[in-house]
């Protein structure tokens, strides 16, 4: 859509098939599916090139305008200095003139000292030093004053590190733990990228740029509004390719010309496999969730999409990092940069976990009682399950005995199901979600501080990305585990995390006598359906 913003009288209200509407009036309603214009719900037929936004008309595109481009932010705001102990020297101020930085590389001792303090550890050679502030970083000006926009003063420990490094072009393989801000740390040089590939190659040949895969959908509708959010005003278009969401939809608006793909791989590769879409300019891929990716059943898929692109620069983000994908990450990329910050593998601090011995039979009347204690439940709450139909089971036994608001989101809900009732949640209509591990990975629910693992997932890994949801951006959050012997296979590692975070272990683990050094196969453990 060119970019004509200004109407007037002499427009005329007729328009043909293929003239862009100038009116909203004139266009039709949207139909289930379709795109809906943002500032009327008509059907979106275009996209605002400056915004992204899904549009009807030039009408509605100035008005969108309108609010977007209030005036520009002053580009002398300054930044926290950031105090370097040994030096004691004020460095990483901002330039308040013309929003560059000065100063701003560290000598060895500086980086040496930075990655300590904020306990960084990288393996591999030519990594780029940390950067103290987002404007230190080689990134478009109107990617930094999103950034801005977006509230993010200064970069979290892991933004610090990977940024850098994938500007720099190098491959990665990085660890942080949950709600540390993994996304904008590849978002970033994604966004940054895109810009200055369309500046300099020029922006008529509109093939993807970069792909970003997750596990789930709502991840992905996550990651899609983060990243829009940071790309706005800048030629930066993106399309969610999940399942749920209509085919021809997402195929439209890719062939309109995007920058990035951020999807599911199996709705992907249908996609892939029903319509040519080019993909020889895509030379980022991010997997979110490696670990998750790269197990079974989504591996190969991931591998397949993989070997559709020609060797692009990879940059694999997790808060749980085991030894094989270490090994697997080295066969995507040459040399692949391994960035791990705070205690890998380990659940986050801020969340205040207890684990409570309940026997199966016992476990529904365990969490009516905390759910109606005032001293003891603390909505909104996630109330993590096995299974599909437990979740939809317990969610109905729960509402039935507190009169609490609460509704189940799992894999058979409709994808307008699943962001309706997400949006409840995040709106505070409803207090308790039972969920089953769809939402235990990369989601955001801002406002939650509270969760409860009804059921033990089957591995701790998991159960760390579970806990995870009750803190975002180092806010204290607790978490409550119901477990017992059916969970036996993995008292010795539960122990070791319950350990770390300084919570009490259920003096029946501790005298349980499935704790030795190796463990039987068990029946009652079988592996569940994965959590991803
Ligand atoms: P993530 O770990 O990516 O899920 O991010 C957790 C939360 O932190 C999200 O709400 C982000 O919007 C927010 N966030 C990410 N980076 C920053 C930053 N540098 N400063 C403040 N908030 C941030």
């Amino acid at each position: 859509m060119e970019n004509q913003t200004i109407l007037t009288p002499q427009d005329s209200l007729q328009t043909s098939e293929d003239d862009v509407k100038t009116y909203s009036v004139q266009q039709r309603e949207a139909l289930p599916e379709e795109p809906r214009c943002v500032e009327c719900g008509r059907y979106g037929e275009y996209i605002c090139d400056e915004t992204d936004d899904d549009i009807c008309s030039l009408e509605c595109k100035q008005k969108v305008l309108l609010k977007f481009k209030q005036p520009e932010l002053q580009s002398s705001v300054v930044l926290p200095a950031v105090r370097l102990p040994a030096t004691d020297e004020c460095i990483y101020v901002r330039d308040g003139s013309n929003g560059k930085s000065e100063g701003h590389s560290l000598t060895n001792a500086q980086t040496e000292l930075v990655r300590n303090k904020f306990e960084i550890v990288v393996k591999g050679d030519c990594v780029p030093s940390p950067v103290l502030s987002f404007a230190h970083c080689d990134i478009p000006q109107k990617l930094l004053q999103n950034i801005e926009r977006a509230g993010y003063e200064i970069p979290t420990p892991v933004q610090m590190q990977a940024i850098p490094a994938a500007l720099k072009g190098q491959s990665l393989l990085v660890s942080a733990e949950t709600g540390s801000g993994k996304t904008a740390a590849y978002l970033v040089p994604v966004v940054s990228y895109c810009a200055k590939f369309r500046k300099e190659v020029g922006s008529d040949e509109k093939k993807p740029l970069v792909m970003v895969l997750t596990p789930t959908r709502e991840l992905c509708i996550q990651v899609e509004e983060q990243a829009k959010v940071l790309g706005k005003g800048l030629p930066f278009k993106t399309a969610l390719v999940v399942g749920g969401d209509a085919m021809p939809r997402q195929i439209h608006r890719i062939q309109g010309g995007i920058e990035m793909i951020v999807g599911t791989p199996g709705r992907l590769i249908d996609l892939l496999t029903k319509y040519d879409i080019e993909l020889d300019r895509v030379s980022m891929l991010v997997i979110d969730e490696v670990d998750c990716m790269l197990q079974k059943g989504f591996r190969e898929q991931v591998m397949q999409i993989y070997r559709a692109l020609s060797q692009p620069q990879v940059l694999l983000y997790s808060a749980t990092v085991p030894v094989e994908v270490e090994k697997m990450a080295s066969s995507l990329a040459k040399e692949v940069i391994i960035i791990t910050v705070g205690k890998l593998n380990e659940p986050n601090q801020a969340v205040k976990q207890v684990a409570i011995w309940v026997e199966s039979n016992r476990k529904k009347q365990k969490l009516f009682d905390i759910l109606t204690s005032k001293q003891h439940f603390k909505p909104p709450v996630i109330v993590f399950v096995g299974s599909r139909i437990g979740a939809d089971l317990l969610s109905e036994a729960i509402t039935v005995t507190t009169g609490l608001k609460v509704l189940a989101i799992h894999g058979d809900k409709s994808m307008k199901e699943r962001r309706d009732i997400i949006s409840s949640f995040l709106l505070g209509e409803i207090q308790v979600i039972v969920a089953t591990g769809i939402l235990g990975r990369g989601i955001d629910l801002l406002h939650v501080r509270q969760v409860i693992v009804f059921d033990m997932p089957n591995s701790i890994k998991e159960y760390v990305h579970q806990i995870g949801r009750a803190s975002r951006m180092g806010k204290e959050g607790n978490s409550i585990l119901f477990v017992n012997e059916e969970n036996r296979s993995l008292f010795p590692e539960l122990i070791g995390i319950l350990k770390s975070s300084g919570a009490a272990i259920p003096r029946e683990i501790t005298n349980s006598r499935y704790l030795t050094a190796s463990l039987p196969s068990n029946r009652g453990n079988r592996k569940r359906k994965a959590n991803c």
